[in-house]
């Protein structure tokens, strides 16, 4: 007898179980696929981008009105994950954005919130300030409370989605993938020595994009980001019980802080800057001095009741696209392809979506999910 199609370890294979690779094994073993995940480092790992304890989610966005549709599935996907595991990963804490009232943050809320009939509550700086004792917005700055956001426990978000992967069946592999190709009727992806065959893969490797879809390495840049964790006099009122997470616009800067979610305390960085890198292998893990001063800056600005000792901080990757959008489609000229790239350090609330449109695409090809403002086609790739 012929075979029709030449044999295979498995017929899916994700490439990177982090923030979105494991919501991608999670949605295709729970539709019964025969999937292996393989990824370098352990789940919830801290060498790329989808650690630091916690990640902001919010529905009202400024950076592109279409971003919402995908929010709402994403909220409905976390809460769905929670149900099925049995683990707390999202903490609704509503978040305060602020900023000129004609700069990029608030006019893009403002219009989000007008397309897709979002409810919001716009406030002078004063009556957020009197609002959320602790905050300290400038005079001149406004002021937006949107309390359908909150707080998602990142890694325990990874790990949740792997634990419930290999429950459904998925296997997992530890070892960096060297390269894949897709050969004339199935693709081979080679591991260390190994070479392991699949019939579909999914390609979802954050900062390692560059040695992954090498056709998106002109359009990708990577930045190294610093977060820090603040621990002296913390007020009672600023744990994350009742204190929203906040988002500046500052002259240039994006400040955001998360309330104390344990005794490392609040978390601050800026969304803005960071040394760009040419390769993962260069994060490290010194401390951007400059950085920490402006933060401490914004600390003592935004949360001056806070005290400015550092108790700890991590360095993370920001994979910018040039338009800082996601980039998420087939990779060309490779039918059975697709992949999750460019998150431009805004991606991993939507991990859960994500996840479940690599699963869609993969096994047919399409997905019911809006994301035409994705395609990699913008770039002629
Ligand atoms: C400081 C910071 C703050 C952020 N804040 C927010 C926020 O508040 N809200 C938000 O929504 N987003 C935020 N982001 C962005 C978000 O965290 C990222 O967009 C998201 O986590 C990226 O997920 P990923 O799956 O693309 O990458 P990763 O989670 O890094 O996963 C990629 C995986 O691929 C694996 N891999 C790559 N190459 C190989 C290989 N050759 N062989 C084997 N394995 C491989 C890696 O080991 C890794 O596990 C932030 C990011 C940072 C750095």
């Amino acid at each position: 007898m012929t075979r029709l199609t030449p044999p295979t370890d498995h017929d899916y294979i994700v490439l990177g179980i982090g923030g979105v690779g494991s919501a991608a094994l999670y949605h295709l073993a729970k539709r019964g696929a025969d999937v292996l995940g393989i990824d370098q480092y352990p789940p919830g790992h801290d060498k790329g981008s989808s650690h630091g304890d916690s990640r902001l989610i919010r529905l009202v966005y400024f950076e592109h009105p279409d971003y919402v549709p995908l929010l709402r599935s994403a909220f409905e996907l976390w809460r769905a994950l929670e149900v099925d595991s049995g683990d707390e990963l999202l903490k609704m804490t509503g978040l305060l954005q602020a900023g000129p009232a004609e700069g990029e943050v608030i006019t893009g809320l403002l219009k989000a919130a007008q397309i897709h009939n979002l409810k919001m509550e716009q406030l002078t700086s004063e009556a957020a300030n009197r609002r959320f004792p602790g905050i300290n917005l400038k005079a001149e700055q406004t002021a937006i409370f949107d309390e359908n956001a909150g707080i998602l426990k990142v890694e325990d978000c990874v790990k949740t989605h792997v634990k419930l992967a290999q429950k459904h069946g998925a296997r997992l592999k530890s070892g960096q993938a060297i390269g894949w190709e897709q050969e004339k009727n199935r693709i081979s992806v080679s591991v260390g020595e190994e070479t392991l065959y699949c019939q579909k893969l999914v390609i979802t490797p954050g900062a390692w994009a560059g040695d992954l879809l090498p056709a998106l390495n002109p359009f990708l840049e990577i930045r190294r980001k610093t977060m820090f964790w603040f621990d002296k006099h913390l007020p009672q009122h600023q744990l994350h019980n009742n204190f929203p997470v906040f988002f500046v616009e500052d002259e240039g800067h994006n400040f955001y802080g998360f309330p104390a979610m344990d005794k490392k305390g609040v978390k601050m960085a800026d969304h803005q800057g960071g040394e760009v890198i040419s390769s993962p292998a260069e994060l490290g893990d010194s401390l951007d001095a400059s950085a920490l001063l402006k933060t401490v800056g914004a600390l003592a600005q935004y949360l001056p009741d806070v005290g400015d000792h550092l108790a700890h901080y991590t360095n993370c990757m920001y994979t910018m696209s040039h338009d800082e959008h996601f980039i998420v489609g087939q990779y060309p000229s490779s039918a059975n392809v697709h992949f999750v790239a460019g998150l431009s350090g805004h991606g991993f609330k939507f991990a859960t979506v994500l996840g479940q449109i690599m699963a869609d695409l993969s096994m047919t090809g399409k997905t019911q999910h809006p994301i035409s403002f994705l395609d990699p086609d913008r770039f002629q790739i």
